[in-house]
This record gives C-alpha cells, structure tokens and sequence, in this order.
C-alpha cells in the first residue's frame, strides 16, 4: 500500500494541491483533504471506462487498433481544408501545447471551452488589463472577499477554506477579521455564509460597478435605486470597498454570461483599479476546467491568443465571434474536428452540435461522452493527473505539477502520447 501526498486535484480551477491518496494494486483506496467532488472522481474515475479505439461503420461503433484509430484520424485532418481542434481545458499543459502544434501543422483553428465560460474575461483583458494577485496572497492578507456572479460553495467547495475567507493566512487567522460580500441575482448555498448579500437584478451588474464607481469618485448619483438595490445600500458597499486593506474581487459566469458580457469586465477591472487609490485591490476570474487557464496560456505563448485562434492562413489570425468552433460549426465552414477530453455536443446550442454531427470528427476522452457516442472516430486516453502527470496552471495562473498516482489500463495512453502520435503520423503522410 502506497501512501502519495501532495497530489494536486484535476477537477476545478482550485487546483487543489494538498491531496492524500492511498494507493493498493493499483488502486485508489482512500482519498484525504479532497471535497466531495474530488473525493467521488478519485475514487470512482475508473469507472464507465472506453475500453478501446472506435470507429463508425454502418451506424455501430466498432473497436479498432491504436495504430488504425491514430492513421483515420490522422486521414480526416489532412483531407479537411477547414479542420479544428477543439477541448484540451482537462488535459496537460503539455498536451496542450501538442494541441496548439497539431492545428498549425493541419492550417486549422485552435479553441478550447473558455469561449463557452470566460471568453469575456480575455476580451476584458485586452481592453484594460487585469490587476491581479496569487490566492495565496488572498489567504495571507485580504480583509475584504467579494464573490461576483459565483456560486463557490458548489462549483469550487474548497474556495472558501483554502484560499479565502475560512482560510488561516499568516496575516488573517479568524473569520472575524474578513469580510465576505456577494453579489448575485439569486440565493445559493454560498450566500449562507456572506457577511453581506446584495442581490440584484438580472443582466444589471454594468449599472451597479457603474453606479459604484460614481460613488468612489465622490459624484451624486439621483437614483433612489441602483440594479435593484436601495442607493443607501450602495453606498454602503462603495464604504466597505473604500476602507478595506486589501480586497480581491472573485467573479463568475453570472458577469461573463449576462448582459454586457466584456463590458461587464472592463467594468469590474476599472472599478479594481479605481479602488487601488484606497486599498490593494485584485480580481480574479473563478475558472471552472482545472487547467483551461493552462490552455489559454500555451495557446498565447505559442500563437499569441488565448483561445478561437485560426491557424489556417498560415499565421494566428483571432477574432473571436468569427474564429471561435461554434461560429466556425454554426456557418457551416468547418469540414472536420478533432475534439479532446471535451463534450461539445452536450454543451454547444442544438443547430451548432448538429452541424458537429454531420463532418467527419474524432474524440480523445477517458470516458463515453454524446460527443463520443457519435464520433466517427474515439481513441480512449488516461485521465490526466491520476494515471498520467503533467502541467496544469491555478485559476490565479500559478503552475502545478500533476502527479501519476496509478498506471492506467494496458494500451491506454495519455492525451499527450496520443496527439504526438497523431503529429508524427500527419507528418509522415506528408513526407
Ligand atoms: S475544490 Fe476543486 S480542486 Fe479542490 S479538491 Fe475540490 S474539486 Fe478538487
């Protein structure tokens, strides 16, 4: 029996790295310090497995070979004029950055699920940056914790203890000595523990960091109410805001999947930046996939864009709502697609995943997905960060190794084996 600590968790962007994991022929037997979320994955991850290669024939899937799954898919990439590679949010940096490598090799796009999630959030960045911090300086030294358009509790259970208001810094020890703001337009299980809920109307986040930067800036505002809110209600949070000592501002898809979308980001930012005349101010965007922040990163270090990157005119060219899968699939443009540990079918509107279903596409995935159900080709693939290592960057863009804690199945490879191997195939094709 092996006992393995500090394994870092691949589920969220909380990149959790203090994980215990007992190990028994070649079994997780028990898992410590991991919520139940990461606790259910650990354990039972080897369950609903793909058992081998795939391909469609007269409506069935049938098993084939490695070497035959990594030739078709290498065929329907070539013959394509319009290919794209799309997922990679679940996969390793390094796996990733193949990824990024493999569509410049084909001419086609690059894109991953922040176009789904925090596209906004990049598009925000281009236009005012993004004054930001580590979560470990959050948990030594913020007073003051603002979840916007987030629901941590459920989709980032360790968030609060780790990393933020629950968590004992070096600074901050107690929960008295923070103060937790939510903003959202509905109750969740979050908001049991904010000091401060102010929930406001749908689709006006825009007008309330408006409405508060006014305020900050020492301007009247003539509204009896802002988003919802009461003006005194406001302007109390415009003074809790003011007199922090070091605040961080978390926000979700309530801000980048509302109306506004990047405007509401350029707010979010120019109202962080504003606060820094009184306090240390940061924001941080609450990824979900655990290393899509890794995807945006290797796919700017390698093209110089995050995401919905074309690779097709022989240089990046990026313009997303044109160069994003989903608008490529919704024209009719794309004519082949190679989808890795993602589920576009599931998650992409009816018409766009139909146009999916009628080129030719594969998947790379450890488990069956409908993208998978459906695919011309399936290659199945070791879950990264139990049965293979790798890279992966914190929703903070802090890198973490992930560890190999299991060996996975016989003639099961990693996603990185798996898209070098398509890589070499591809360029021997062509010679
Ligand atoms: S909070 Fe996220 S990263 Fe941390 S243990 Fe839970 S699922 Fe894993």
């Amino acid at each position: 029996m092996a006992v393995i600590e500090d394994v870092v968790c691949p589920i969220c962007g909380c990149v959790c790295d203090d994980i215990i994991v007992t190990v028994e022929d070649n079994k997780i037997k028990k898992v410590k310090n991991s919520c139940s979320i990461s606790a259910t994955k650990f354990l039972n991850f080897h369950k609903h497995r793909l058992p081998s290669p795939l391909i469609k024939k007269d409506g069935d899937q049938i098993p084939i070979s490695l070497e035959e799954a990594v030739e078709k898919v290498a065929k329907i990439l070539v013959n394509a004029e319009y290919p794209a590679i799309y997922g990679l949010a679940l996969s390793s940096c390094e796996a990733q950055g193949l990824g990024v490598e493999l569509a410049e090799e084909i001419g086609g796009v690059i894109d991953n699920q922040t176009v789904t999630c925090h596209g906004p959030t990049a598009l925000g960045l281009h236009d005012v940056g993004m004054p930001t911090c580590t979560l470990g300086e959050v948990r030594h030294r913020a007073d003051l914790i603002v979840y916007w358009g987030c629901n941590p509790e459920e989709a980032h259970p360790r968030h609060l203890k780790r990393y933020s208001v629950l968590s004992k810094g070096r600074f901050r020890k107690e929960r008295e000595e923070r103060k937790m703001v939510i903003i959202d337009v509905r109750k969740t299980k979050s908001t049991k523990q904010a000091d401060l809920f102010l929930q406001i109307e749908p689709g006006q986040d825009f007008e309330l960091m408006s409405a508060l930067r006014v305020i900050l800036n020492f301007d009247e505002i003539e509204e009896e109410s802002v988003a919802g809110l009461p003006i005194e209600k406001v302007e109390e949070f415009a003074e809790l805001l003011r007199n922090c000592e070091f605040g961080i501002i978390f926000f979700g898809l309530g801000l980048t999947m509302s109306r506004g979308k990047e405007r509401n980001i350029d707010a979010a930012v120019s109202l962080v930046r504003d606060l820094n005349k009184w306090a240390k101010f940061s924001i941080i965007p609450m990824r979900g996939h655990y290393n899509v922040t890794g995807m945006n990163e290797v796919t700017a270090w390698q093209t110089g864009y995050a995401y919905a990157v074309d690779l097709s005119h022989g240089y990046p060219w990026y313009n997303p709502g044109e160069t994003s899968f989903v608008d490529i699939l919704r024209r009719g443009e794309c004519d082949a697609a190679l989808i890795i540990a993602s589920d576009p079918v599931a998650h992409f509107p009816k018409e766009i995943a139909r146009n999916l279903c009628k080129i030719p596409f594969a998947v790379i995935d450890p488990h069956p997905s409908i993208s998978s159900l459906l695919a011309d080709i399936v290659i199945p693939s070791a879950f990264t960060g139990i049965e293979a290592e790798g890279s992966a960057y914190r929703m903070d863009a802090v890198p973490l190794r992930l560890k190999k804690v299991l060996e996975p199945p016989p003639g099961i490879y990693s996603d990185e084996e798996i898209i070098s191997m398509i890589l070499e195939k591809i360029r021997s094709m062509r010679g």
